[in-house]
């Protein structure tokens, strides 16, 4: 009767064990779960920069966040912007409506897609306390290759008088910049914005904590909030003004290139088309056309 009670007791405590590595099987970590990252993927854009001339000047990276058309990126990445083009990851094309805010010392810029644009905002994770170690995932468009993922760490924390980073070491590159940096919870912990050139894998990110603060502070004041010079003038944020549909360049059926004069010695038997149609057609600025 004893040894039976024994028995028994062994098999509940068998069971229980088998059905917590069930459940821990369920819950699974963020960075080993592709799908996930996947479904994280459809949310992040690669953001190509155009000045004032229609030459592209920059490519980077931008998430959706706290709204379903807002995306988050380093104030960097559209320093001198005219006009903005964002990419998804299922080759949706859109044109930045405007910038909403820009931080250029905490190097955080909220951009508005057209308010027909809807994706599932990423999450922030502000508050969970960092350590060495913790696992990372980086998405983003290094040298324009889009939304490539990369795995690392969190490796130490960066601080000067000015600078409140995180160190990883996720590998990033030019083009990654403002890319979400996500723990093993799926949640977003910050923002790719730096590298160091002459190190190996010494990655910097902006704070969750303190992009979630500046959300906080332009939507009590939604559309006046700027603490940023380089895209703005005379302190005030400037939209992304150029309206892309209206302007129209140059093509021809064989080209690469749009151009902006029709007699372009480049192109012959041009076309007229939208600049926004060429964009999304692949097209890119002539050489000459564009100096
Ligand atoms: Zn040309």
């Amino acid at each position: 009767m004893k040894r039976r009670y024994r028995i028994s007791v062994l098999l509940v405590i068998l069971l229980l064990t088998c059905s917590c590595s069930i459940y821990s099987r369920a819950e699974a970590a963020f960075s080993d779960d592709p799908d996930a990252v996947e479904r994280a993927a459809d949310s992040v854009f690669m953001l190509e920069v155009y000045a004032a001339n229609r030459s592209r000047i920059a490519i980077g990276s931008g998430f959706i966040a706290f709204e379903n058309n807002l995306i988050v990126t380093n104030h960097h990445v559209i320093e001198g912007a005219t006009y903005i083009i964002a990419n998804s990851d299922d080759d949706e094309r859109f044109q930045v409506e405007r910038i909403e805010a820009a931080d250029e010392k905490l190097d955080i810029a909220f951009l508005r897609l057209g308010k027909n644009v809807s994706y599932t905002p990423l999450q922030f994770d502000p508050n969970t306390k960092l350590k060495r170690s913790m696992r990372v995932v980086a998405i983003g468009s290094p040298a324009g290759l889009m939304n490539t993922i990369s795995i690392g760490n969190i490796s130490a924390f960066y601080r000067d008088k000015s600078k409140d980073w995180i160190q990883f070491t996720a590998p990033i590159s030019s083009g990654s910049s403002g890319g979400p940096l996500l723990n093993d919870q799926g949640k977003v912990i910050g923002v790719t914005t730096a590298t160091y050139a002459s190190a190996q894998n010494v990655n910097m990110a902006v704070r969750a904590s303190d992009v979630v603060k500046l959300y906080e502070k332009w939507s009590r004041q939604p559309g006046t909030y700027s603490a940023g010079t380089a895209i703005s003038s005379g302190g005030n944020v400037v939209s992304t003004s150029e309206n892309v549909d209206a302007t129209m360049v140059y093509v021809t059926g064989s080209g690469r290139k749009y151009h902006l004069n029709p007699s372009c010695s480049r192109m012959k038997k041009p076309i007229q088309i939208s600049l926004l149609e060429a964009i999304q057609q692949g097209y890119e600025p002539c050489g000459i056309c564009y100096r």
